[in-house]
């Protein structure tokens, strides 16, 4: 049975590159039918906050990424990570370390004086005919890991292939501190070896971990479950994404108009690809979904292609859903849609006209109220001649028995005809004194949708 996890540490907001590999472990287990786990690295007490827990639940609900266990926290399971300790000191591959602070930084401004990477010296660490120091009273120990002095690690990573690390490049790592409370990496394995974790995806930020926590789990004879690191994400610079200059932040892109599905659409596209597919599904992502697909090396956040793909996706998306979704816009900026053409279908009128759900609020005011007309638009297309024009034109609109984009298009051709102009007189004028922009889709299927009574109000006015 496969099981993968999430593991965020609640320190910030949800970043996008965290859903990236949120999303590929999801997908992984999703189409192998295995079990998605999702874990708080909350150990961190100092940096973890109830607000960035709450950040993180909120944003894979946005992108509704789910999950089939957990949440579980690390806060809620020192007990189990203390017994776990107990063991590894009872069989050998842990040790008590005396060393104070200041030992430590007389002991690293040596090394560094001579030179040498500073590194602990393992002057507690028990080895068979070594005497050890007599326990001073006053320090509290830290228990560290008897890492192996020789050999390497080696594992196939799902993404980079084969990394062998040795082991004389490790050190003893702490695994509990003065207090007793377990470290970062000693959690990690404890929860992936409980959890049953077999594949383990995450960025390649920790790749430096991964031959520590494998010593670690080969010292518990815990079984070691498949590593895939993925790589970064840049941004357009092909600098590393920051929060001060780029949108990394789910919220961000919420806030943007961004559609869940297009988010996760491009980040699937990030790094891993299938032929050039390029706008697709999650249900479809989950079945090409492979770890051997996705690239090993960084790849870049393409800002055009992002909005194209979240285009595509509003186009898709269901109208009656992209009302729900931009409602609150439209409230911000006092458009009542109470009365006038459902918003559904206005939606569907524009919607192939924006990148994304801003702009879609942005575009349909003019169907419940005309906008105030830009003066060069006026200047431009109201003239006195077409004016009147105008009124001759509402004139047939209001003889029309039936109202429909079709027998409001019924009326042009012979109008301009008999008018001696082209349809751009007619249909620029139209717009601003209907609409009070030049900027619509086709103007028949918008007076379609206006109504009669209200388009020939706003003419007539
Ligand atoms: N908590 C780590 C992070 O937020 C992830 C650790 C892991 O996946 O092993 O980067």
């Amino acid at each position: 049975m496969i099981r993968t996890r999430f593991a965020p540490s609640p320190t910030g907001f949800l970043h996008i590159g965290g859903v990236r590999t949120a999303l590929f472990s999801w997908a992984f287990a999703r189409k192998q039918g295995g079990t998605f786990v999702l874990r708080i690295e909350d150990t961190d007490l100092e940096r973890s906050t109830p607000e960035s827990v709450k950040a993180i639940m909120d944003g894979m609900h946005w992108v509704g990424l789910d999950y089939d266990e957990g949440p579980f926290y690390q806060t809620q399971r020192f007990d189990r990570y203390k017994e776990v300790i107990q063991q590894l000191l009872a069989s050998g591959h842990a040790y008590l370390c005396y060393c104070s602070k200041e030992e430590l930084e007389t002991l690293r401004a040596e090394q560094e004086a001579r030179g040498e990477k500073p590194r602990y010296d393992r002057r507690w660490r028990p080895e068979d005919g070594k005497t050890l120091p007599q326990p001073p009273a006053d320090v509290q120990p830290v228990v560290r890991f008897k890492t192996p002095l020789t050999g390497s690690v080696v594992w196939e990573d799902a993404v980079k292939g084969r990394i062998e690390i040795n082991n004389e490049e490790l050190d003893d790592l702490i695994i509990a501190r003065p207090d007793g409370s377990p470290t970062y990496n000693f959690c990690v394995v404890v929860d992936d070896w409980d959890m049953n974790i077999t594949h383990v995806i995450r960025g390649d930020d920790h790749v430096n971990n991964t031959p520590r926590q494998i010593n670690i789990l080969l010292a518990l004879g815990a079984p070691l479950p498949v590593y895939g690191h993925l790589p970064m994400i840049l941004n357009e610079d092909g600098q590393k994404m920051s929060k001060r200059r780029d949108a990394v932040s789910v919220v961000d892109y919420a806030a943007k108009g961004i559609l869940p599905e297009a988010l996760l659409n491009y980040l699937a596209r990030l790094g891993w690809g299938h032929g050039d597919e390029e706008f697709f599904s999650m249900e479809q992502f989950v079945e090409w979904f492979s770890l051997e697909a996705v690239s090993p090396s960084a790849s870049r956040f393409n800002n055009e292609k992002f909005l194209w793909l979240n285009a595509q996706h509003i186009k898709a998306a269901d109208n009656a859903r992209l009302g729900e979704l931009i409602a609150e816009r439209l409230a911000a900026a006092n458009v009542d849609t109470r009365h006038g053409p459902a918003l559904a279908d206005v939606i569907g009128l524009v919607k192939e006209r924006v990148q994304e759900l801003n702009a879609l609020a942005r575009e349909v005011d003019y169907f419940y109220a005309k906008r105030s007309p830009q003066a060069e638009d006026v200047e431009k297309h109201l003239g006195a001649d077409s004016l009147a024009r105008m009124q001759r034109f509402a004139d047939l609109l209001a003889a029309l028995d039936s109202w429909s984009a079709e027998s409001i298009h019924g009326l042009f051709k012979p109008f301009c005809a008999d008018e001696g102009i082209k349809m751009g007189q007619l249909g620029m004028p139209l717009r601003v004194l209907v609409c009070g922009t030049t900027q619509t889709p086709s103007v028949d299927a918008v007076l379609a949708l206006i109504g009669k009574e209200e388009v020939l109000r706003r003419i007539r006015n």
